[in-house]
């Protein structure tokens, strides 16, 4: 086999010459491409600690018409339900995001430059698009915008002379409709935490956060006992006093299943479903039907159903569509919707296809007791791939379903994401790689593996890690999030992570380079870089609340108490360093071990007594030392990744026969159109996204032409406070 091809991210501006990119208003403009900034191509705008950086869609010319007909209708199907994720994450986000729009499209400052409200409007856009509402993706706090009150109600005044398609009509309901609004626009201390961890006195985990997975009022301690019929897609609430389900669903066409919540939503989703379906093969044809099934019933039989289909079948072009990372909901049950539409990197699969041909012998020399290895391990379906489009903000790697019984007996399909790890590499990994490298040397090598070591890293931590091991019988088929509960997804990332860090050095990636030992050690040291990196993301207090950091900690205290990593000072700076690297392999096996054992038994107390003692606690004055350092070097804490952008070409009858990819449009302009088309039919979002894309004011006229969205089901305010209508 060749040797992997290692990616030059900084090498190689774009091969065609391109438009400019569109400027975000109020933005600082990225440098244009170059062989030496950091970022090159790839960095697209800066807004203090937050960076643009491009996706591009390399071979998405090569897909056959039929493909291109599919990723086009899959895309539209994942706008679509973009707003059921917002409306998850808070009670009142879907009204702020059009009190926004509305803004932002008609009501922006003719004097900005005194005012400054554009630039700060365009910040606070970017930052609610890019987290998926007013809480911060990573960290779960929230943020408030710079401007004030007072600037926005001016701009919505002036939005609402101009036509903002807005439902209030007149000067009095909009002002009681921004007042209605204000704690959550504006109120750091409501609602400030997404999911809550650590809840303050009196109030539990259910509470104190503010997603929207169970209704006001509902208490842990109410649901003991409680047995959901939909785990997966439902909100609890309680009516007069009882618990009850709202289901996520369109319902079925003949009536016998009624809508539930996220009705109009979903019916869109499942239109465009429908239109792929004219163009998709039998089988993936097949796939999507079941998928519409669901949609429209909400049953998690049909979900399985779903992902049985799903998982027999590989077509170039696929998505993940649905309700499924469950990170938000603080009981770790209820699916946050996702829309990721993708197609397969050729170039970029050898690593995946060495993993599936050797699954078994990778399993095999696993560290932990023999009878926690899986005897048998079919061949994971495992492909590099390119992103299309993506919401909430896309990973580097997926390995789904996540249903347990369904990946016992049918597997998963696991991929690493290409644009996205090329994208995060150049602007924000490999500076880091190189300031918290401590010799001259370990810089060189960073420079030369990095990007690779990033490529395995996610491959065998998608592919290999969570598919890796077998529960002990004695949990009776019960998944072991069941025992783990609030510490089942730490346990699973460090665990994915540490199944990377053990294969690294096998032999049998000579396969893929020459240089894979180097390639190793450099994953070892990137994987030192990010835990100390880590750091500078909690910016306040000493404790991580997020899952992989506490995973990622927990690794790095451990191999520190082994003595397989040393903190050096050095002029000043803080290193993490590997004296001996076969030592730190044997501190990595032994800790993969103890978690497979932890997790195979389901024990709670095993794994809460490690993530206590290692996962969370940090020094605060060397997180003060980290920050600085990384905001010396000026790299982006937060990264937000705009899609390829791929634009309709359509016949005279309105059918799609090209698609065309564009990547100079501005980050807040490409969620200002999937907010529109995500409202469109899938005829009517075809002509207005061609049309869109020929001129960039067609958008106001769009939005003005399609008026306001009916209000979504009033959800009262969380705090237990009387029922709230919010009329956009
Ligand atoms: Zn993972």
């Amino acid at each position: 086999m060749k040797p992997l091809l290692l990616a030059a991210v900084l090498a190689a501006a774009p091969a065609t010459p391109q438009k400019p990119p569109a400027p975000d208003a109020g933005l600082a403009q990225a440098a244009q491409p170059s062989l030496t900034v950091p970022g090159g191509k790839f960095l697209r705008a800066r807004s203090g600690n937050t960076a643009v950086a491009q996706m591009f869609a390399p071979g998405i010319a090569e897909l056959s018409l039929a493909e291109k007909r599919v990723a086009w209708s899959l895309t539209l199907a994942a706008h679509a339900g973009e707003d059921i994720a917002l409306d998850q994450l808070g009670w009142k986000l879907v009204p702020a995001k059009q009190l926004l729009e509305g803004v932002w499209l008609f009501g922006r400052d003719a004097q900005s430059a005194a005012s400054g409200f554009d630039g700060k409007l365009a910040d606070y856009l970017l930052r609610f698009y890019g987290h998926g509402g007013n809480h911060d993706s990573t960290t779960g706090q929230k943020f408030v915008p710079a401007f004030t009150a007072e600037q926005l109600a001016a701009g919505a005044s002036r939005a609402l002379k101009a036509g903002a398609p807005w439902t209030v009509k007149d000067e009095a309901a909009l002002q009681a409709w921004l007042q209605d609004l204000k704690p959550t626009l504006f109120d750091a201390s409501f609602e400030p935490q997404l999911t809550s961890k650590a809840p303050p006195p009196g109030q539990d985990l259910l509470t104190a956060s503010s997603n929207t997975a169970y209704g006001p009022g509902v208490t842990q301690k109410d649901l003991v006992g409680f047995k959901e019929k939909y785990p997966l897609n439902s909100r609890v609430v309680k009516e007069n006093g009882k618990l009850t389900e709202q289901v996520f669903r369109a319902g079925t066409p003949d009536g016998k299943v009624k809508p539930g919540l996220y009705a109009k939503e979903l019916s869109r989703v499942i239109a465009h479903l429908q239109e792929a379906m004219k163009s998709a093969e039998p089988a993936q044809k097949a796939a999507l039907g079941k998928l519409v099934r669901y949609f429209q019933t909400g049953s998690p039989k049909d979900w399985d159903a779903y992902n049985i289909a799903w998982l027999k079948v590989d077509p170039k072009v696929d998505a993940n569509l649905g309700f499924i990372e469950t990170y938000v909901d603080p009981r770790g049950h209820k699916g946050q919707w996702e829309g990721l539409v993708n197609y397969r990197d050729t170039a970029e699969n050898q690593i995946m296809v060495l993993m599936g041909q050797k699954a078994q012998y990778f399993e095999d020399r696993l560290p932990w007791p023999q009878k926690y290895r899986r005897k048998k391990v079919s061949l994971p379906v495992a492909k590099a791939i390119n992103l299309i489009t993506s919401h909430p903000e896309p990973p580097a790697g997926i390995n789904l379903p996540n249903e347990q019984h369904i990946r016992e007996k049918y597997g998963s399909k696991s991929v690493m994401i290409t644009n996205v790890m090329d994208a995060a590499s150049a602007v924000t990994r490999l500076p880091l790689a190189l300031e918290f490298s401590r010799t001259a040397e370990d810089r060189e090598q960073a420079q030369k593996y990095s990007v690779t070591a990033r490529k395995w890293l996610v491959a065998f931590h998608e592919v290999l890690g969570h598919a890796s091991g077998q529960v002990d019988p004695k949990l009776k088929g019960q998944s072991p999030s069941v025992f783990l509960k609030e510490y089942d997804n730490t346990l699973e990332e460090a665990r994915a992570d540490l199944v990377a860090l053990w294969h690294a050095f096998d032999p049998a990636l000579a396969e893929l380079s020459p240089d894979h030992e180097a390639i190793a050690r450099q994953m070892y040291r990137d994987f030192l870089v990010e835990g100390l990196t880590n750091l500078r993301r909690v910016e306040e207090g000493n404790a991580f609340e997020e899952d992989h950091q506490r995973g990622h900690h927990m690794t790095v205290t451990f191999l520190e108490e082994k003595g397989a990593v040393k903190q050096v000072t050095q002029d000043g700076r803080t290193y993490l360093v590997i004296p001996d690297y076969a030592k730190m392999r044997e501190a990595v096996g032994e800790l993969l071990s103890k978690l497979m054992v932890i997790k195979a038994t389901g024990d709670y107390e095993g794994i809460r007594a490690l993530v206590q003692e290692k996962g969370i606690h940090f020094d605060p004055k060397l997180r003060d030392e980290v920050a600085r350092r990384v905001k010396a070097v000026d790299v982006p804490t937060v990264l937000l990744l705009n899609s390829p952008r791929v634009i309709p070409v359509l016949d005279a009858k309105g059918a799609l026969v090209d698609l065309k990819e564009d990547t100079t449009q501005a980050f807040v302009d490409q969620h200002l159109e999937r907010s529109l088309l995500g409202r469109l039919s899938p005829a009517e979002a075809s002509r207005v996204a061609a049309k869109v894309a020929g001129s960039p004011d067609a958008v106001r006229e769009a939005f003005k032409e399609l008026g306001p969205d009916t209000a979504p089901a009033p959800t009262p305010a969380k705090k237990g406070a009387a029922p709230v209508k919010s009329t956009p």
